[in-house]
């Protein structure tokens, strides 16, 4: 409880101090705890006590008092209306949440119950980072999820992720083993976690809650996570859709349920229209844990830039929507190949025909964000700019769905453009006949409906000119009259029209014969204000034709909105069609433009890449005109034989062993998200968990020890990859002794081959390792090759076959400038003990 609240907890017993204001305030404050109360007052939100404290020092705002409570001073602080989402950006930006408490009642209605009547107030919505719809909130190329995990004990724990993006309605679920919570979450990434506050202390315990996750928690009680509960509720907030909630998990409905009551109280009544959720399977989407995701940065690099990334690498869409879309595939690659061959199928087409493709991208850059336009409106937070947003969406579906015209296409592109083409063409043009061209922001500032477009809004307009002109002659018959040049009729927010006129002629102007006709108003240091009973008149006429005309622009907008909200599911579909055209189009530019190759996916156990390259460092290769070296990969194995297979890759350091081995993992993850691949050709059969660890000199360690860290992700894969699996080993059992780490490197190895058979590189500056081959039928030595030139070393980033008896450390050492003295030193030391090496002999 803070400071305020307790005050406000023993305010019944002191109420004379307690204005009505205070006592509305505290009464409000009370049922939004944990919330910044943004309190309405006139053309302001204002905050006090602690909230405004912690408000003035968060935005660098003034920090004021206002009147005494229980006789202290109140801390206040305030921002505009106008400026208030910019505010409200920044405090929820920095991890707080905000009730938005308006005034509910016209203050006229306020003051008929009597003079000191307080204007009636209410949290009309709660923003907290996973509720957000405005497009200012919002990261246009970036989903924000809310996401509910449940926790239902029955023999063991079983957990069930439920998420949505209420900026665009989608909404999914999915049944997890406790192992799997932590990598889930890691693949949606959600902006706010919902779980109770006993899930979150066992998952903290057990280790699967990572302190980045668990920081993003908003506690809710049991009762709100209740499935017996959720069950009824959830069939009323899917009316729509039908669903029958018990086809879920018990799980699954406590996790559904509690983030629909979070989204409708953040709303307050107001429905987002949540999509009907879709069950995910979990062996749908190849599985990338944590570790693996930041080992590969596929969505950012380990430092947190998008530069780098493997999607910055390859997103060429041109739509938000398209990059969110394509962002979430790369998160979850397929594991079916049916489908996986249907999407290379619609990319491969498009591929082979640029100039569609270009003209395509070119439709598709028209297209706004479609599904955040259309909450917005279903919330009643909609303006001009989400309704025509909503036209040309459909105009752009419609636009490209023409391009396919007679032309032969594949089941992908040709159900996307049944889709398109079916866009309420009807609709599109009512909204271009009724929106003005570049209308305002908000629909209040009116102005936004076409002329021409209703006859009556049209009449009013012309009232509202015509009076002006009429404004104008009066001005003109006014200076006449008093042979006051400079008088002007002005207009300002406060006095309406009036007449100005310079002081010193002013003063006639209060005198006979004028004063009969003058009305003095203001007198300012160097003018003089007054209006006349034509100009009141005159005004009133304005005013009264610009209210009506915007209670006939209200009216249109609403019947828009209306006409817009009976669409929506159809909406929504061409939203979705859309964005998956941008991806299909962007990856076919990609394929087209970076020579990338179709790759060959079925159920075999197959791995073999011929002139594969790293999609990543060939675009900064390239960039310094310079070029990739390509290399091939053969992995590939079968049940007869075991499994598939694994190269221990030796070589020297900065030889490019990271590199080739991220390389594989990369284009296997391109491959089954649809894309084609940066190689000359490839066959893979599907991967099921791609895994990577990287050695300890990468620093995505904190926390825990890095030798710690390096074991937990290594224990992770040998326990759960399968002969399907993918796996990248680079350079383990580094963090300790020498022994040690080859003793690991080594026992590894043997489990991979022996046990889980499945297709592996593994980089090692253990160069004892390569014995293995001799032993284990499936393991071959392949080495990053090197040339030798005057004393120097050449890197020739070539993978060829056979080990490396050395690592070159000592030459790398001397390509980073240390001292000769500690390189002369190092070259001794390591010749004596290359002599006196006698650990390999232990393991042959
Ligand atoms: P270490 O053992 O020190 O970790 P490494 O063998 O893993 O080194 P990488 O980090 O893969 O080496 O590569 C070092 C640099 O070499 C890369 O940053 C890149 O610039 C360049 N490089 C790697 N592979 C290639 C390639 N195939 N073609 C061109 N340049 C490459």
């Amino acid at each position: 409880m803070n400071k305020a609240q307790d005050s406000a907890a023993k305010a019944p017993g002191q109420a004379p101090a307690l204005t009505p204001m205070m006592a509305q305030y505290f009464e409000i404050k009370a049922v939004n705890p944990g919330y910044l109360l943004f309190y309405r007052m006139g053309d302001f939100y204002e905050l006090f006590f602690e909230d405004a404290e912690i408000a003035s020092a968060a935005l660098g705002i003034v920090l004021t008092k206002r009147g005494k409570h229980l006789g202290d001073d109140i801390a206040m602080c305030g921002v505009p209306i106008h400026a208030a989402n910019d505010y409200l950006n920044k405090l929820i930006k920095l991890g707080h949440r905000v009730a938005l408490c308006e005034q509910v009642e016209d203050p006229v209605e306020a003051k008929k119950r009597g003079a000191k009547s307080v204007v009636k107030r209410d949290v009309v919505r709660l923003i907290t980072p996973g509720t957000l719809t405005e497009d200012d909130h919002l990261e246009a190329r970036a989903a924000n999820f809310l996401a509910a995990l449940a926790s239902v004990r029955h023999g063991e724990t079983d957990f069930a992720l439920a998420w949505a993006d209420i900026s665009t309605g989608e909404t999914h679920v999915i049944d997890l083993p406790a192992h799997a919570v932590q990598d889930e979450l890691a693949r949606i990434d959600p902006a706010e976690l919902l779980m109770t506050e006993v899930t979150r202390t066992q998952l903290m315990a057990t280790h699967l809650l990572p302190p980045n996750l668990a920081s993003l928690v908003t506690p809710l009680s049991a009762e709100q996570f209740d499935s017996e509960v959720a069950t009824i509720q959830l069939r009323t907030v899917f009316a729509e859709a039908d669903i029958d909630p018990t086809v879920w998990s018990r799980a699954a409905r406590a996790a559904l349920g509690a983030l629909v009551f979070y989204v409708l109280d953040s709303q307050k009544g107001k429905s987002p229209a949540l999509r009907a959720p879709t069950s995910v399977a979990p062996d749908k989407h190849m599985a990338i844990d944590l570790a693996t995701r930041a080992s590969l940065e596929l969505l950012a690099t380990q430092r947190g830039a998008t530069k780098g990334s493997l999607r910055n690498a390859i997103d060429l869409t041109v739509t938000a929507p398209g990059s969110r879309l394509l962002a979430q595939r790369l998160a979850a690659p397929l594991c079916d190949a049916e489908a996986i061959n249907e999407n290379l199928d619609a990319v491969g087409s498009l591929a082979n025909d640029t100039m569609l493709t270009g003209r395509l991208r070119a439709d598709l850059k028209a297209a706004p964000d479609l599904a955040r336009a259309l909450t917005r409106v279903a919330l009643e937070r909609g303006g001009p700019r989400d309704l025509a947003a909503v036209g040309q969406a459909i105009a752009a579906a419609i636009a490209v769905a023409q391009r396919f015209d007679g032309l032969e296409t594949t089941p992908v592109l040709s159900r996307l453009v049944t889709t398109l083409a079916a866009a309420p063409l009807h609709l599109a043009s009512e909204l271009a006949a009724a929106l003005a061209d570049d209308p305002p922001l908000l629909a209040r500032d009116g102005g936004f409906v076409r002329k021409n477009y209703h006859a009556e809004l049209d009449a009013e307009r012309a009232l509202a000119t015509e009076t002006r002109a009429v404004v104008a002659a009066l001005q003109a018959r006014l200076i006449e009259q008093t042979e006051i040049k400079s008088l002007k009729i002005r207009h300002n927010g406060v006095l309406g029209y009036f007449v100005e006129v310079p002081s010193s002629p002013g003063g006639r102007l209060l005198e006979a014969p004028f004063r009969e006709i003058f009305i003095h108003r203001q007198t300012l240091a160097s003018v003089m204000r007054f209006t006349t009973q034509e100009l009141a008149e005159l005004e009133g006429r304005i005013a009264r034709a610009h209210d009506a005309a915007m209670q006939i622009e209200t009216a249109i907008f609403g019947q828009l909105c209306a006409q817009i909200v009976t669409a929506t599911n159809a909406l929504r579909a061409i939203a979705d069609a859309l964005a998956e055209l941008d991806v299909t189009t962007g990856l076919a530019h990609l394929a087209a433009t970076a020579n990338y190759c179709r790759p060959t996916i079925d159920n075999s156990l197959n791995f073999a890449i011929v002139g594969g390259r790293h999609p990543v460092v060939e675009q900064m290769v390239v960039a310094q005109q310079q070029s990739f070296v390509a290399n091939d990969a053969d992995l590939s194995g079968s049940d007869a034989i075991g499994g598939g297979r694994l190269w221990l890759v030796t070589g020297p350091n900065m030889g490019g062993k990271s590199t080739f081995l991220r390389q594989n993992a990369l284009i296997a993850i391109m491959a089954q998200m649809g894309s084609f691949v940066p190689a000359t050709s490839a066959h893979i059969g599907v991967v099921d968990r791609v895994f990577s660890r990287v050695g300890a000199s990468d620093d995505i360690a904190h926390g825990r020890s890095t030798f710690m860290v390096e074991m937990v992700e290594t224990a992770a894969i040998l326990n759960r990859a399968t002969r399907r699996s993918l796996v990248i080993l680079d350079e383990i059992g580094r963090g300790t002794a020498t022994f040690d780490g080859l003793s690991i490197a080594w026992a590894a190895v043997e489990a991979l081959h022996e046990t889980t058979g499945c297709r592996a590189l593994f980089a090692t500056h253990f160069h004892e390792l390569t014995s293995l081959q001799k032993t284990l039928s499936r393991v071959s030595n392949v080495t990053m090759k090197v040339r030798e030139w005057e004393g120097e070393v050449v890197f020739l980033h070539e993978v060829g076959q056979g080990a490396a008896d050395r690592s070159y450390g000592i030459q790398v050492a001397k390509l980073a400038g240390l001292p000769t003295p500690v390189l002369n030193r190092a070259r001794q030391v390591l010749t004596i003990l290359e002599q006196r090496s006698t650990g390999t002999r232990l393991f042959r």
